[in-house]
Formats: structure tokens, sequence, C-alpha cells
């Protein structure tokens, strides 16, 4: 079987809400704000990330805006309360043009794959060791600090609010730790020792444009978490076995929660789940990243 974190997270959080996402291939009709633009936000800064490697000019906001007119015009959003299409894309275009002159003061460059190919939206599939099964994953990014050769998994990500570097978030996060294992299972050649130095997430803050004054949108400074101890990917491994095991099972369970914050309270499926009715949702399509 290939499995792939956000499959697990979803499995961990409620089966029965795999079972509606995963096999049944059901998504809500209304997107969410957040990954429509997201999705926008990551695909334009994939593609000026590659362009920029090769040394192309880019031109960032045309780019932006025709992605963001294809995307927000083509389907229903939810947006969050107090936001709407001009909100959305004033901030977008505030975000994209104050990259560049950050991403330049990161002294990072995306490190090149075997194909002559800079490693952004980079396509891994790694082995699960002593089983049959893989991990699949696309990396937004591999990159090499200029000053010392140090190599890093960054994942860009756009947030309401910016992480706390004292949080144990960045530490643990099993996303971070399958990308480091993803990577030096299958690219430790193209790295010193066969390892990454760190791994870390670059936030893209999604704030309104202020009408007077306050902060608006920021692009932040990327944050670097130490590189994970072999009991964190042994954790993460087994994780993903366990996982496994459960859905060949065909096992697909609610969860035992009790609290009101529980999945049931955010679902997508809850309708369908409670009361077996499937409006609101239909059939997901396949996603295929834009990038050249
Ligand atoms: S409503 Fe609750 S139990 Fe049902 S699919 Fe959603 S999260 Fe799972």
């Amino acid at each position: 079987m290939r499995i792939s974190c956000s499959r697990v997270q979803t499995y961990s959080s409620c089966g029965r809400q795999y079972k509606y996402r995963y096999i049944d291939r059901l998504e809500p009709i209304v997107t969410p704000f957040a990954l429509a633009f997201g999705r926008v936000i990551d695909e334009t800064l994939s593609e000026y990330l590659v362009q920029f490697a090769y040394g192309n000019s880019f031109d960032l906001v045309t780019d932006f805006k025709s992605r963001f007119e294809a995307m927000f015009s083509s389907r229903a959003i939810k947006y969050p309360q107090h936001w709407d299409s001009d909100d959305a894309l004033k901030t977008g275009l505030s975000l994209i043009e104050s990259f560049p002159e950050k991403w330049a003061s990161t002294n990072l460059i995306p490190v090149i794959d075997n194909d002559g190919r800079p490693m952004v939206q980079k396509e891994i599939i790694a082995p699960i060791p002593n089983s049959p099964h893989e991990l699949h994953m696309v990396l937004d990014l591999v990159v090499m600090n200029s000053m010392n050769g140090q190599v890093a998994v960054l994942d860009l990500k756009t947030a309401a609010q910016k992480l706390d570097p004292e949080s144990h978030f960045g530490h643990n996060t099993f996303q971070l730790t399958t990308y480091q294992y993803g990577v030096e299972r299958t690219l430790a050649h193209l790295l010193e020792d066969g390892r990454v130095s760190n791994v870390g997430y670059m936030e893209l803050i999604k704030r309104k444009i202020p009408k007077t004054k306050g902060q608006g949108p920021t692009v932040e400074t990327p944050l670097f978490f130490p590189r994970r101890s072999r009991e964190l990917v042994a954790d993460m491994l087994n994780t993903y076995l366990r996982t496994i095991r459960e859905l060949e099972q065909n096992r697909f369970l609610r969860p035992p929660n009790l609290a009101f914050n529980s999945p049931c309270q955010m679902c997508d499926y809850a309708q369908l789940c409670v009361f077996n009715d499937k409006q609101g949702l239909r059939e997901r399509e396949p996603y295929i990243a834009k990038v050249a």
C-alpha cells in the first residue's frame, strides 16, 4: 500500500472521515477559503522558485492573478467571517509581492536533483522498512543555506497566525519527520553525510490589509527545528504501519471523543455521518499541481 502523511492524519482523527474522503472520494461542494487560497499561493511561489533557480525572470503578480481568477471564479468558496474575494486578492498580492525580498534575505537556494531540476514540489516515494508498503509525499522545498552549506526540508505554509517558535509543535510535527525520512531514504547521495541538517516552516500570514493602521499580511523568516531523532523517525514509521494494518482490515471507526471540540464539530461529512445525507458533497477530482 502507498500512504501519505495527510491520509494518516485524517485516519487518526476519524476513520469514518477517512472512508468518506479517500475511499468514497467525497468532498464538500463549497471549498474552504484556506484550502483555495493556500493552493494558489503555493502554486505561484513554487513556479517562481523554479524559474528563479533557473535564472529566468518571472512575473509573480500576473501568475498569481491568473491562478487566483481560475480558482476563485470556478467554484463556490466558504470565506471566514468578514472576508470576501476582494480581501483575499489584496492579501494574496501583498504576500506575493513581499516574498522575493524576504526569500533573498534567507540565503536559501533549492537543491538541484539528479535530473538538474530544483527540488520544488518534489515528489518522493520512499519504502517503509521491513514491509511492502511505501510513503508518498510532495515536498514544497529542499533547500541549501548558501552561507554554510546546510541542507534542510522547508514547508511553505499560509496561516492565519504565526507559529509560536517556543511551542513544541515544530519539534514534533509528524509531517516534517516524514519529509526528513523521505529525503534521507531516497536522496541521501545528494546530501553531505546522507543527512539533512534541519527541518522547518516558512509562513505567510494571511491577515487582511488594514484600512487605517495595524499589521497586514506578512511573509515570515523561516523557522527551523533540529533534525528528528531515530526514535521520532521510528515512531513515525510505526504509526504508518499501524494505520495500514487498520486500513487493510477495512476498519473505519468513529473516534471516541466526548469533548465539544471533537473532530465532529469541524467535519465536512457530519451530515452524511449522522443523517446519511450527501447534500453538499460531490465526488472529488484528482488534484494535479501546475508546476513546470
Ligand atoms: S461527524 Fe465525527 S464521526 Fe462522523 S465522520 Fe465526521 S468526525 Fe467522523
